[in-house]
């Protein structure tokens, strides 16, 4: 690991120099990652400043108390042993051998410590905790505003990475917060290239940068642990299994999921205007971001899909993102919301953090109406939905924002105007059910007729006699059907020529599907003038919409 060396030191100065204009010696980094410990305690080390601390604790919640002392490898530890006096006193504190492992009993014995003398007191590895049991946020803000503490130059670390679950808002304002990278771009090169040359590992500069590009987002740790998986593998680096380890990795945290988007526009049918449209404004503004600046053009950073379900909204995020060849980031919408109060906030926080670190990327946020909300109670639930929902605001407006975020939703009624109000979103699209010619095309894909010929079952007609067909009988009785439904009639239909053990599907199965299906008109009715009604009101773009009402208005009739 001879990269440790050479990570990027700025978290710990800026730390540092907070504590130098006194703002406060309680310091959060916030980070879990171990090799951000190790980076730290490196530092420590071998600072000038930080190596004249007489006693150096650590706290983590599965080894108790322990000091640093300085040793020929940098820093040993050492368990800390409290000077107890009798047995007696020792069962009553419930602790072993006078080892401090209770964080109550902990943060009272430290506390004379950081008075007395010029100590560091490192707590780490607190995921969570019970203030009535522990008060660490108490001590936490005692410590902030002691003068006896500031004169002697003792310093509190708080390392973890969920702050806005340990501490509430009061204790937040009087504590330094440090945000630490997961990995710059140039750590990455740097651990790339040090783990290849330690491992013999070929690379050329092209493969080196996809590397750097492809790990964006990992942390030190991950990014080590997925390399040396690779190797062991592999014996080598390659692009495939690194993004394969990283997209497990990713999965792990529960609120995001990358992948490589499969499907480009060749497989979607029909929804010309909306794919010429989505062709002008995105895909050509990002592809030739070049061109695009020398016009002033500013890049398209959030786009709302709106709807019906099945209607095709995912699929046209999906093949975006292969249009423009960038990673595919789902946000994992269910998991963000937790029933423990203040982890909503925190999960949201986590997932926008490694969103953007691992952009430019399409985020596709689904049902992104959960966030679009202010929340009505005025209990604490409530609080945690209006927090989330203007943490999720500031996020769509911030400047520096990466991702380009692709929201889909069924109920763009329910967003609140917050949320829809120009410069939120660049483009507001709706989707609508297809038309006579979009049906027909859709049908062709499934049928593994066009597009990428996917799923293509045996016939019993030609292509050519097929598409008349469909035309002809299925086109006309499927008015107002989806395309996730018209998916599911040629799954049918497929399944029908298999039961009946045929050479071929044939129009008779398709026949039989389609007279299995079912749609409520009048509600598809009203479903339409609804997400009409609601384009009128998001689309400044006239043209756009006669366009795509000219494609879809057939059906209205
Ligand atoms: P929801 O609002 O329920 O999330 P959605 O509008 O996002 O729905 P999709 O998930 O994109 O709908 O569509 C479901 C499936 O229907 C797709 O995976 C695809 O197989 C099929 N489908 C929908 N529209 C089309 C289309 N235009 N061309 C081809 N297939 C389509």
């Amino acid at each position: 690991m001879s990269w440790l060396l050479q990570m990027d030191r700025k978290w710990i100065e800026d730390g540092l120099l907070k504590r130098r204009s006194n703002y406060s010696p309680v310091i959060c980094f916030e980070t879990t990652d171990p090799k951000r410990l190790q980076q730290l305690r490196t530092f420590i080390a071998n600072d000038g400043e930080l190596k004249r601390f007489e006693y150096l604790f650590v706290y983590d919640q599965w080894n108790g108390l322990y000091r640093l002392a300085p040793s020929a490898a940098g820093l040993a530890e050492e368990p800390y042993k409290r000077n107890v006096g009798s047995t007696a006193l020792m069962q009553r504190l419930g602790e072993e051998g006078g080892a401090l492992t209770q964080f109550k009993a902990v943060l009272k014995e430290v506390d004379g410590f950081l008075k007395k003398h010029k100590c560091l007191f490192i707590i780490q590895n607190v995921a969570e905790h019970r203030e009535a049991e522990t008060g660490l946020q108490a001590a936490l803000r005692s410590w902030a505003i002691d003068p006896l503490l500031v004169s002697k130059g003792s310093m509190i670390f708080l390392v973890t990475a969920e702050v806005d679950r340990i501490l509430d808002s009061f204790t937040r304002e009087l504590t330094v917060i440090i945000s630490v990278d997961a990995s710059s771009k140039a750590e990455r090169e740097q651990i790339i290239t040090s783990t290849a040359r330690e491992l013999e590992v070929k690379l050329d500069d092209e493969q080196r940068a996809e590397l750097v590009m492809a790990t964006a987002g990992l942390n030190l740790h991950q990014m080590e642990s997925i390399l040396l998986e690779a190797y062991f593998t592999t014996k080598g680096f390659p692009l495939f299994t690194i993004k394969n380890l990283k997209s497990n990795l990713v999965k792990r945290s529960g609120v995001l999921e990358v992948k490589d988007p499969e499907l480009g526009f060749q497989d979607i049918g029909g929804y010309q205007v909306i794919k010429e449209f989505i062709q002008k404004y995105v895909i050509n503004v990002l592809r030739y971001a070049e061109r695009a600046k020398r016009f002033a053009l500013p890049l398209p950073r959030g786009i709302l899909l709106f709807g019906p379900p099945g209607t095709g909204k995912s699929l046209f995020a999906n093949a975006l993102a292969r249009e423009v060849n960038l990673p595919f980031i789902n946000l994992v919408t269910e998991n963000i919301y937790s029933k423990w109060l203040g982890e909503s906030g925190q999960n949201l926080k986590n997932a926008i953090t490694l969103a953007e670190k691992m952009s430019p990327a399409i985020v596709f946020i689904d049902e992104i109406d959960r966030f679009g909300k202010r929340g009505g109670s005025a209990d604490s639930a409530g609080e945690e939905t209006r927090r989330v929902f203007s943490q999720f605001l500031e996020w769509l407006g911030r400047t520096d924002r990466q991702s380009i975020i692709v929201g889909t939703t069924n109920v763009p009624e329910h967003l609140d105007e917050a949320f829809t109000r120009t410069g939120r979103f660049d483009y507001k699209i709706p989707f609508l059910y297809p038309g006579e010619s979009a049906r027909l095309e859709i049908l062709m894909v499934h049928l593994g007729m066009r597009g990428g010929h996917r799923n293509r079952a045996p016939m019993s007609l030609s292509d050519e006699e097929l598409g008349a067909f469909l035309l002809e009988d299925i086109v006309p009785v499927t008015r107002n059907f989806s395309g996730a439904e018209l998916e599911e009639l040629v799954i049918r239909a497929k399944r029908h020529a298999f039961d009946r053990a045929a050479a071929g599907l044939g129009p008779q199965d398709l026949i039989w599907a389609a007279r299995t299906f079912r749609v409520d008109e009048q509600q598809r009715r009203e479903t339409i003038e609804t997400c009409l009604e609601q384009a009128r009101k998001f689309t400044d773009d006239q043209s756009f919409l006669d366009n795509l009402e000219q494609e879809m208005g057939l059906e209205l009739g």
